[in-house]
């Protein structure tokens, strides 16, 4: 598995082989090679958008997808988050209270 120097910043096409794009480039290629390609329908990976693959290979890619770890840790932190604020935004309005009755006394007495 050797590689040529810079080769890691590309990506191959997932619409033609042919096509050596820069990482940098490829969100835009693959939107125009996509309208070039109508009859290629391809599923778009779900932890990184400039993943395309046919249906059925899915499943595969997702196992083995590069981008999946720090996914999991994004899914994982916004999960604790969402309880912690949950548990916070309950408190809030259990503690909200009346203004306390004693004010109004004092009022009457002037
Ligand atoms: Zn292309
Ligand atoms: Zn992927």
């Amino acid at each position: 598995m050797s590689k040529l120097p810079g080769y890691e910043n590309t990506v191959v096409c997932p619409y033609n082989k042919c096509h050596i794009i820069l990482k940098s480039r490829i969100q835009t290629h693959l939107i125009k090679c996509a309208k070039q390609h109508p009859e290629i329908v391809l599923e778009t990976c779900r932890f990184d958008v400039t993943h395309k693959f046919p249906a059925a290979e899915r499943n595969s890619h997702e196992a083995e997808c590069p981008s999946r770890e720090n996914f999991d840790r994004y899914l994982y932190s916004v999960s604790t988050n969402n309880t912690n604020t949950g548990t916070a935004s309950q408190s809030t309005t259990n503690t909200r209270r009346n203004p306390p009755p004693n004010y109004d006394d004092d009022d009457e007495d002037w």
